[in-house]
């Protein structure tokens, strides 16, 4: 008999969750205006808010923040974090910051100028606004196969060639700081990109003279698609892999709270001295000293120890596979998910789990609410409420998809976690012909209005 697959794990501390009954469920949503950000963390059983921060530690890490030094300039700990980066990405330069939009910021700082144009897959939200904010504009070169979600490309995350080749004819180089490389391609649903691609990008761009960015967040598990997905890097180890992706980069902004499985951290990694030096001025301004930008030793002693676990293929492929398994146990019982499933999250589609529901009574939140109720699990709304009133006209956006994304903390929850999550989406599922009316606007703010808005219920 074949053995079944086992975490390469075992717990050696919990913390305790508690359910709750449907009546104290919709007296709390009620409270929270119906805005799953709104909920106390108490009043949820699975939380699939997101996967950033919320991992759970090793040992190891927590051994290693016993051990953090907290002095000033030159800590251990600083050196550890500097050792780790250098033997796992390669780069000679860094610089700690206290998460990966602070990254974003001090690197932006240097590098992006107003009337700018930074091409890339998908910009992540908070590098769009930090492109936004300088008066650049960022273009979405990704591949077309990534907004349809029952294509099973291996590889949704790639950048267009041919849109990114459009871009570099049609502006100046000067004009053109970087392309971003988001590994995987968070917006796009969690979908890698192939050693393939990265190295058709890193050769365009370099013919054109532009530098290439990695947004790194999710760098492992994109190296782990590239060992079980792509030809020629099935026996290579996820470290080999990592090390040949960063071949191609110039820099690296990191969200620390993903791949390196610490609940707050970032960095930046260059190759290049003289923007490392510009750099230093910024993350002093912005973010602490050189040596700690924003983080505590220990904090970046867990960050080192993360990073070389985080790169281990038992760990991704545990990982990898508890997304998997939520999402194949969706996909047996006929609900429509985002196909290929991703790394870090499974993605409902919302239109057609509640099709009854008009999309101006914000479809995806209506189900985001309907599985909190059911069972206490908090997903997060990808559409309407997220893509927000056009500045201009103030119309509601109607984006193509209306997705709940429920994303998997890190080595947090169990696959009976998982039957609980899909025995509840069933039961959604079933009773989709009966759900027809969704929730109002009772309050927005001007911008990123999703995070506190105040709904109520229409009847
Ligand atoms: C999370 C994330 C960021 C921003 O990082 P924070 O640590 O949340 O500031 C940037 N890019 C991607 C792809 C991310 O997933």
């Amino acid at each position: 008999m074949e053995l079944p697959f086992a975490e390469s794990y075992k717990i050696k501390m919990v913390e305790t969750i508690r359910r709750s009954t449907r009546e104290e469920r919709e007296e709390w949503i009620k409270q929270a205006k119906y805005n799953l950000f709104n909920l106390k963390s108490d009043y949820v059983f699975i939380d699939l808010l997101t996967d950033s921060g919320t991992g759970a530690m090793s040992d190891k890490q927590w051994a290693a923040m016993m051990l953090g030094d907290e002095s000033y300039a030159g800590a251990r700990s600083y050196h550890n974090m500097k050792d780790a980066i250098k033997t796992i990405m390669g780069f000679d330069y860094f610089l700690p910051t206290h998460q990966g939009r602070a990254a974003e910021n001090v690197l932006f700082s240097v590098l992006v100028k107003e009337g700018d144009v930074v091409p890339g897959n998908s910009h992540f939200d908070t590098t769009k606004g930090h492109i936004e904010f300088r008066r650049a504009k960022a273009i979405d070169c990704t591949i077309d196969e990534a907004f349809d979600t029952t294509n099973l490309h291996p590889f949704k995350g790639n950048i267009d060639i041919k849109k990114l080749e459009e871009v570099y004819k049609s502006h100046p180089k000067e004009k053109i700081p970087f392309v971003v490389l988001t590994l995987t391609n968070n917006t796009a649903g969690g979908q890698p990109v192939s050693m393939e691609n990265i190295k058709a990008v890193a050769a365009l761009s370099k013919k054109y003279g532009v530098k290439v960015l990695f947004d790194s967040a999710r760098f492992a598990e994109n190296a782990y698609f590239i060992k079980t997905r792509e030809k020629g890097y099935e026996s290579l180890t996820i470290k080999q892999i990592v090390l040949e992706m960063y071949e191609y980069a110039d820099f690296a902004t990191m969200s620390s709270k993903k791949d390196a499985i610490v609940n707050m951290g970032g960095f930046i990694g260059f190759k290049d001295e003289a923007v490392f030096r510009q750099a230093c001025t910024y993350n002093i301004m912005f973010e602490g000293f050189i040596t700690y930008g924003g983080m505590s030793g220990r904090d970046m002693n867990a960050l080192a120890q993360g990073l070389d676990e985080g790169t281990e293929f038992d760990y991704l492929e545990t990982r990898i596979k508890q997304v998997a398994y939520l999402g194949n146990k969706l996909i047996e019982y006929g609900i429509p998910v985002q196909q290929p499933i991703g790394g870090h999250a499974v993605f409902v589609d919302a239109k057609k789990m509640l099709p009854l529901v008009p999309k101006e009574e914000f479809i995806a939140q209506t189900l985001g609410v309907e599985l909190y109720l059911e069972a206490g699990i908090r997903g997060v709304e990808i559409g309407t409420l997220l893509a927000d009133r056009d500045p201009v006209t103030r119309e509601n956006r109607y984006p193509n998809l209306e997705l709940l994304r429920l994303a998997i903390p890190r080595r947090t929850y169990t696959n009976n976690h998982m039957d609980v999550i899909a025995a509840a989406l069933k039961n959604v599922w079933d009773r989709r012909e009966q759900m027809k009316r969704g929730y109002r606007i009772l309050w927005e703010a001007p911008i990123m209005r999703h995070f506190t808005v105040e709904l109520e219920k229409i009847n």
